[in-house]
């Protein structure tokens, strides 16, 4: 199972999240949401920048 880091919510398969570099990262999430484009309406809404997975509820 994926881990969500806590900073930026990406979902995170490694002990390091790839964008911010935190290893704050958590097994408590819920909700993926997948963004294959950043400029979409959903991704400005959510602030999330880069495409990818990310969890919309992080615990
Ligand atoms: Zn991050």
């Amino acid at each position: 199972m994926e881990s969500a880091c806590k900073i930026c919510k990406r979902l995170v398969e490694g002990s390091e999240c790839p964008v911010c570099k935190s290893k704050e990262l958590t097994k408590n999430w819920k909700s993926i949401i997948i963004i294959f484009d950043p400029d979409c309406d959903i991704a400005r809404k959510v602030g999330f920048e880069l495409p990818g997975k990310y969890a919309l509820k992080v615990l």
